[in-house]
């Protein structure tokens, strides 16, 4: 007999950290009274703590699929649109076919002009349990549901580096370099003496084997972001991410043609239909979906247009409790032209706490490179710690 989705749950989890994403407050910037700083860099909200939303999915039979996607600001938006929109909508339906529920999610506001926003990262939360779940009842990891995993390990690069001063962030890279990673990226943003000295010193400090990233946080127009990108080229910029404002989708792409190195973008793009002219227009090289607004379904199809326009993908990493990162690992995994993983290490190692593993291997990132978890679904699963911080 077929099981059933019962019950589909959202929760919130709030969890402290010691220095606020992208380092300590900066000159002029202050916590306000919903516990948010306005970073001056990028003129973007975000909270002092790190916060999620969990999603479970419970099945008729005793079942339970496990999703998470961005909570960091107003994560009861999400928890709302679970509530009133899709866990009605999933209760009493066959939860065996992930992607065929995920496109009938999306029709259901698209005429509304939802195609994006809080609505897909509830979507993406839905489809990465949906997946867990069918991954635990078949008792194989999503990647041998996607096709089949190319990478056992994944290099991660060291993303951020979240000290006051450029000396104290280059030791702390170096610190990173000790221990076996290889690549670093800085944020341009919070990059006090110029993007230009901060690349400088990272490349003198670090040597010729590393290679370096810039974030520029979409902060330039067309020819700011050429004339920067220029500066850093003779230090072996590896790649340039998010020069220009998303919306700008020309400016992006002639940057792209009068620089050196890839432009690598995406963190902020939910699907295929807003990567597709991004893509058409050859703005970037390098691909880095964020699996936390995408989902596991969307990740693949952005992973196969990637492949279709000889883009590699590197994904993005941020704030979340460890669920959508196994997710990100499971279906990176079975890309082809994969070559690193975003590694932020002020998230992902404090917070691995909160999930355990679903088989005998936990999911980790150690001397540079992610080993894959090697249980059933996602491989990992809400620790006793997550499951008592779930609200
Ligand atoms: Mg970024």
């Amino acid at each position: 007999m077929t099981d059933r989705i019962e019950k589909v749950t959202a929760h919130v989890v709030t969890i402290p950290r010691d220095v606020p994403y992208l380092g300590p407050l900066r000159e002029g910037e202050s916590v306000n009274r919903a516990g948010y700083i306005v970073r001056k860099g990028n003129r973007t909200l975000y909270p002092t703590v790190d916060r999620s939303v969990v999603l479970r999915i419970d099945t008729e039979k005793g079942l339970t699929g496990w999703g998470e996607t961005y909570g960091i600001v107003a994560p009861e938006a999400v928890r709302a649109i679970v509530d009133d929109v899709l866990a009605p909508v999933l209760e009493g339906r066959d939860p065996s076919a992930p992607a065929v529920i995920h496109e009938d999610l999306y029709d259901l506001m698209r005429v509304r002009g939802f195609f994006g926003g809080f609505y897909l990262d509830s979507l993406a939360a839905v489809d990465i349990a949906l997946w867990d779940l069918l991954g635990r009842r078949l008792g194989v990891p999503i990647s041998t549901l996607l096709g089949g995993r190319r990478h056992e390990r994944i290099e991660g690069y060291v993303s951020g580096l979240p000290r006051a001063t450029l000396d104290e962030r280059l030791a702390f890279a170096q610190d990173w370099q000790a221990k076996g990673f290889r690549g670093f990226k800085f944020a341009a943003v919070v990059a006090d003496d110029g993007a230009e000295a901060e690349m400088m010193a990272l490349r003198e400090g670090l040597g010729p084997k590393a290679e370096i990233m810039a974030d520029l946080h979409w902060r330039h127009t067309a020819p700011e972001a050429i004339r920067l990108i220029r500066r850093l080229e003779p230090h072996r910029l590896f790649f340039a991410e998010a020069p220009c404002a998303p919306e700008d989708i020309e400016g992006i792409a002639e940057v792209a043609r009068h620089v050196g190195v890839p432009v690598a973008l995406g963190e902020e793009l939910r699907t295929v239909f807003e990567w597709q002219p991004r893509i058409g227009a050859r703005a970037l090289g390098i691909g880095q979906p964020e699996m936390g607004r995408t989902g596991i379904t969307e990740f693949l199809r952005i992973g196969a247009l990637c492949h279709a326009n000889h883009i590699a993908v590197m994904p993005h990493a941020t704030i979340g409790v460890g669920l959508f990162h196994a997710a990100s690992l499971q279906a990176s995994s079975t890309l082809q032209k994969l070559p690193w993983h975003e590694y932020q290490h002020s998230i992902f190692e404090p917070n691995r706490r909160l999930t355990q593993a679903t088989g005998t291997r936990h999911m980790s990132c150690d001397a540079g490179f992610y080993t894959l978890p090697d249980g059933p679904g996602l491989g990992v699963e809400p620790s006793p710690a997550l499951l008592a911080a779930l609200s």
